[in-house]
């Protein structure tokens, strides 16, 4: 087989398989060689080899033969790429074309998100910026990523969304395979997780799933608030989860919020996940964003061309754009792309028109509204009394949360706020922002209803 014949292959895979298993599984193969009937691809992890050989394997070798490619076997090497961490290359997986083969059941999109997702090979150690709202997240990944005994099991990942989660747990990955490619490192989503479970179900073949799930080395769950409410993927993650621990295998979960904050866990499941490291990491900071900015501007120059931007745009994208670096990039991108239509610097003005849109929306500031209507839910106060001149504790303690949002949140000064909330003199607000700072480094309850609070609007 020649690697024609491979992009022959390909095309009627793709029709064979459907586009998305194709662009998950087959897509990312490198060939490698054919030699004496064996076709070698390369594959990113032995996971992506030992699934592809089972569910795709039946299918590339009847492609192959109606191209006479003469393929007889497949197999599959881990190969180091070149954006990832080398590695050395490990055994092989190969796929032997069974003596009778069955027909191959047609895929069916459940069964294609059946199995881990693959790794994203830009989510590394190397391309994480460390800053001060990621750095004990950061540490403690780094730790799980070295190996060995961790004295923390299971490690727990929380924070908004954009804030790297997705990318640390790869970074493990990584780094775990690269220093023992031996081990199975498994990661997937926990909605990933649900469609597996249920297709077990369906096919009767827990035994498969429950031995499959308990035979890997590290396991890791994304987004593990998605299970919330489905009790019997819940029981099952449960169960998973504790076999592992049992046998000391690492095991590291990510979701939006902490353990406690997930309506709909089980309790059993709850305290379990808090029994190793809880770490979360921050919304960014302006460093953190500029410092970000600038590893991506170093890289798109080493791997593309120069690219010249004005002093100080990067400074105001830190400042402008939001928390999230996943827009953060978006808005980078297309700062690329444009200065490649342009050919020449970007300056500050062409940055502002080009990124309107998304400069518009990180401006949606949260406002003084939605501020109040989330106090009155929270603490169960009337939005009238938020406004009254009452002064009783129940009262009085809401309000002044409420300021101390508003004045973190909104770009409203003392004056403004006072004024909004039932014509209250500036000072009272400069009181109420004080009182709220006090107590939050006096009361635990208070930082954590404040953080909360903020965490909420801010989404
Ligand atoms: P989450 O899973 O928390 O929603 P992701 O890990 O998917 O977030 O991150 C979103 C995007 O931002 C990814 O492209 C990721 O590489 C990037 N990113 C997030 N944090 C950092 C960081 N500290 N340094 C570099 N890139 C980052
Ligand atoms: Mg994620």
């Amino acid at each position: 087989m020649t690697n024609d014949t491979w992009g022959q292959a390909r095309e009627s895979l793709q029709t064979a398989i459907g586009k998305n298993n194709y662009q998950t599984w087959i897509e990312p193969l490198t060939f490698v060689s054919c030699e004496d009937g064996v076709a070698e691809f390369g594959v990113q992890t032995s996971f992506q080899g030992d699934w592809v050989s089972r569910n795709f394997g039946e299918e590339m070798l009847r492609q192959f033969d109606k191209l006479d490619a003469g393929v007889d076997r497949l197999r599959f090497s881990v190969q180091p790429k070149r954006s990832a961490p080398a590695k050395q290359a490990q055994a092989p997986e190969e796929f032997a074309r069974p003596q009778a083969p069955k027909p191959q059941k047609k895929a069916t999109a459940t069964e294609e998100a059946l199995l881990g997702a693959p790794l994203d090979k830009r989510f590394t150690f190397d391309r994480f910026v460390v800053g001060k709202p990621n750095e004990l997240a950061h540490a403690a990944a780094r730790r799980v990523a070295e190996g060995g005994p961790v004295s923390f099991n299971p490690l727990f990942l929380y924070g908004g969304v954009g804030l790297g989660k997705t990318h640390l747990m790869h970074a493990i990955a990584w780094e775990l395979q690269q220093r023992s490619p031996e081990l199975r490192v498994v990661y997937l989503s926990a909605e990933q997780f649900m469609y597996r479970f249920i297709q077990a179900l369906r096919d009767r073949q827990m035994m498969d799933f429950k031995s499959l799930f308990r035979s890997v080395d590290v396991l890791m769950v994304d987004d593990v608030q998605f299970i919330a409410g489905k009790d019997s993927t819940q029981d099952e993650f449960f169960h998973t989860f504790n076999a592992l621990i049992d046998q000391q295998k690492q095991i590291i979960i990510s979701a939006d919020r902490a353990p406690g904050e997930i309506d709909g866990l089980e309790e059993r499941i709850r305290s379990r996940l808090q029994w190793g490291l809880v770490v979360d990491l921050h919304p960014t900071d302006y460093e953190l964003r500029l410092g970000i900015l600038q590893q991506k501007v170093e890289q798109y120059r080493s791997q593309y061309q120069e690219l010249k931007i004005s002093d100080g745009v990067l400074e105001f994208l830190a400042h402008r754009i939001s928390n999230n670096v996943r827009v953060l990039e978006g808005a980078l991108t297309r700062l690329f792309a444009l200065a490649s239509l342009v050919g020449r610097e970007i300056t500050l003005e062409m940055a502002q028109e080009s990124l309107a849109d998304i400069l518009r929306q990180s401006d949606r500031k949260v406002t003084m509204d939605e501020i109040m209507r989330k106090i009155c839910d929270y603490y169960n106060v009337r939005m009238s009394d938020l406004l009254s001149p009452k002064r009783s504790r129940n009262i009085a303690r809401p309000r002044q949360m409420a300021m101390w949002l508003a004045k973190h949140l909104t770009q409203r000064s003392y004056p403004e706020i006072g004024k909004r909330f039932g014509n209250r003199d500036h000072t009272t607000v400069i009181h109420a922002v004080r009182k709220i700072e006090e107590l939050k480094a006096q009361d635990s309850q208070v930082a954590e209803d404040a953080e909360l609070l903020r965490r909420m609007l801010e989404a």
